[in-house]
């Protein structure tokens, strides 16, 4: 058991108790007990005086790509089985150092998020909890050989849905399909819908069947909106959604969108990002539309979940990028933000009950920050002070 002290909490995060500092104490899979702080008297093990720090759920992450070492596909393409591997592992590693306990990963090569699961359950080693999609479907599409160990290539309903079942089929937990055009893919229109409508639903039919759901990288607005008719749970991207999907979305508790700030700022930023040909003019001819869109869907109230598309070297240099991203790009509120960073993401992911608030009774994962980040989101540039995730404790 461990007993963290002088805990300053955010009351939007905290459910069950209502003053801004208390003691909290865990074991190695749940919150045992939150106090006021100083009201602990006897305590028999170790005590962590966090003197004020801001502490916080674990987070979420809804998109990510855990074999993605860093923006350029064609070197991410040629690499073998063991390299992608050892890869992943030191991405969901680095998730778990600056206090993300629940990723999603949007699609990789070789089912090897899914080993790592396994490995985590064997007990040899530690890392977030992943939720996976396995090979990312697509038709068949120019650009897509930039993607061959990514990618599952089907076409027509019948290969769609066989593709679908092979995801599940390897163990993965949901599936991702492309319904639109990708910036970082060189001939790639993100504005156009790449799927047919009973290709989509055919997927739908397949997950639903097996109790799970779909997620689907839609940039365009048309795409967008095949999506959510046809009954994709989260709406992966959502750049240039137009007031019509917003009204489609609105007060959906079914349907999210997951806007990926880190991966907008790296294609547009020269200093971050090696880009294919093209990708980095492409994404920055279509950067004011997408901070207008995104805006304007969250200045509806939609409930959005937080993903980033980041790649590891990028995150790893720039801790709290997508932290800082949703406020520089997207003008998001600090507080809003944060909720995105947990509790909304919790809800999405079906989780709530769980994770993504601090309760009595929910998972040990939580994030020690120094300073107070409901007020300045900057403070998420400095890794966490301290994360707990099943029973270990990072340091920083
Ligand atoms: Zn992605």
């Amino acid at each position: 058991m461990i007993l963290l002290k002088n805990c300053r909490l955010i009351p939007e995060l905290v459910e069950g108790f209502s003053e801004n500092r208390a003691d909290i104490v865990i074991d190695d899979t749940s919150i045992l007990n939150i106090a006021p702080a100083g009201k602990i008297h006897s305590f028999n093990g170790q005590i962590i005086d966090v003197m004020g720090s801001t502490v916080l759920p674990g987070f979420f992450d809804l998109h990510t790509h855990l074999y993605m070492t860093e923006l350029n596909m064609l070197l991410l393409d040629n690499k073998n089985e063991v390299d992608t591997c050892f890869d992943t592992y030191a991405f969901s590693r680095e998730y778990l150092r600056q206090g993300y306990t629940t990723l999603r990963d949007a699609g990789c090569p070789f089912h090897v998020t899914r080993g790592l699961m396994k490995a985590r359950k064997r007990g040899i080693i530690n890392v977030p909890d992943i939720i996976t999609a396995g090979h990312a479907l697509t038709p068949t599409e120019s650009g897509n050989d930039e993607y061959k160990h990514l990618y599952e290539v089907a076409d027509g309903p019948d290969e769609f849905r066989k593709a679908a079942r092979k995801q599940l089929e390897a163990g993965n937990d949901i599936i991702k399909v492309m319904v639109t055009g990708a910036f970082l893919n060189e001939s790639g229109d993100p504005g156009q819908t790449i799927i047919a409508e009973d290709e989509l639903r055919s997927i739908v039919d397949v997950a639903r069947r097996k109790g799970t759901y779909v997620m689907g990288h839609a940039h365009g607005a048309d795409g967008i909106k095949l999506a959510i008719r046809c009954g994709l749970r989260t709406i992966e991207h959502g750049c240039f959604i137009d007031s019509e999907g917003i009204a489609m979305l609105k007060d959906r508790d079914d349907c999210f969108m997951i806007p990926t700030g880190t991966v907008s700022i790296a294609s547009t930023d020269e200093n971050m990002n090696a880009l294919v040909d093209g990708a980095s003019e492409k994404s920055h001819i279509y950067e004011e539309q997408e901070k207008a869109c995104v805006n304007a869907a969250y200045r509806a109230g939609l409930k959005m979940g937080f993903g980033s598309d980041a790649d590891y070297a990028n995150f790893k240099r720039r801790p709290g990028l997508e932290f800082i991203a949703r406020t520089d790009w997207y003008d998001f509120s600090y507080l809003d933000i944060l909720l995105q960073a947990t509790k909304n993401s919790a809800e999405i992911a079906g989780m709530a009950d769980r994770k993504g608030t601090i309760k009595v009774g929910k998972a040990s994962e939580l994030v020690v920050i120094e300073g107070n980040p409901d007020e300045d989101i900057y403070v998420m540039r400095k890794k966490p002070r301290y994360v707990f995730f099943r029973g270990e404790i990072i340091e920083n």
